[in-house]
């Protein structure tokens, strides 16, 4: 078999047809992990036998016994890696995802739980993904609350809402990598902080409107330039920020129809992965993949903590 679908040009038929057996994609995720030829983990020898039964592949020199799937998001899953396979390819296929109700109802699981946990295991790899990457040159940095109508005063969290500080990297004509994060409250302290986890500051200059709580980013060595913004000046002055917001707004909204706060942040990891690889479309389904078989799996219990 082919390693290395093209995303862009597969559809629901081809990709059918390309991954039609458990075994189709299990050596797909070989070729994921050791694009070499195997490797053992233990002893770095390249000869192994395989045990069809277990899924095991045994080091021929010091007996090490590998699996594709040790950890893994996919380790000892009771659901079919095709599957998982198809989960990852419905959820990067449309711009605005998939629920955990559809995704359940596609693949004909039966429990409600096994669908909405794989969803998230998903939405975890890509969280662990874009946690990699850091923005720099000029960032606009905004925040905006997520779910209701109402509005509060700004700063505060409105009754049912989250805020959300919103950045995104302006490029001129493009908006670069963005990024999302829940927050309690927008003070000084927590956007200062979304700006130290996300931003390289040497790299950095920031640009906000004049709410009070950026004007502390100077203060811990940020380049930052604020400029007022009343109204329908807003989408001037922080072009690209406006658009990912109401982008991202209207897809979380349309599909999942208002996300618990709880579980809000995973949907905006969701939304700033695919968005953060829209010119890369075409390798979308492998890089997820990839992402997944990078990324240690979290349990039902975790997520529900
Ligand atoms: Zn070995």
């Amino acid at each position: 078999m082919e390693y290395g679908i093209n995303y862009k040009q597969i559809n629901l038929i081809k990709f059918s047809e390309y991954f039609k057996t458990e075994e189709d994609c299990r050596q797909y995720l070989f070729k994921m992990r050791w694009p070499e030829g195997f490797i053992c983990p233990q002893c770095g020898h390249n000869e192994y036998s395989y045990h069809s039964t277990r899924q095991l592949y045994q080091c021929k020199a010091c007996k090490y016994q590998a699996s594709v799937t040790a950890g893994t998001i996919f380790h000892k899953t009771r659901t079919s890696l095709l599957k998982w396979f198809w989960a990852i390819f419905l959820m990067t296929r449309q711009k605005a995802g998939v629920s955990a109700k559809g995704l359940q109802r596609m693949l004909g699981l039966n429990r409600y739980p096994t669908a909405w946990l794989m969803c998230h295991k998903i939405r975890k790899a890509m969280e662990d993904r874009d946690k990699k990457y850091k923005l720099s040159g000029l960032i606009e940095m905004d925040e905006s609350y997520f779910g209701g109508k109402k509005s509060g005063k700004r700063g505060r969290g409105a009754e049912g809402k989250a805020i959300v500080a919103v950045s995104v990297e302006n490029r001129g004509e493009h908006a670069g990598f963005a990024s999302m994060k829940v927050i309690d409250e927008a003070t000084s302290d927590e956007l200062a902080a979304v700006a130290e986890e996300k931003f390289i500051k040497e790299k950095s200059i920031v640009k906000t409107d004049g709410f009070s709580s950026y004007k502390y980013l100077k203060k811990i060595g940020f380049s930052h330039i604020s400029e007022k913004a009343g109204g329908s000046d807003a989408a001037k002055v922080l072009p690209w920020v406006h658009t990912l917001i109401s982008n991202a707004k209207s897809a979380i909204q349309g599909i999942f129809h208002g996300v618990s706060s709880k579980h809000l942040q995973r949907f905006l990891d969701e939304y700033c992965y695919r968005f953060n690889r829209r010119f890369k479309e075409s390798e979308l389904f492998d890089r997820l993949v990839t992402a997944c078989v990078r990324t240690f799996t979290v349990t039902y219990t975790e997520l529900t903590a």
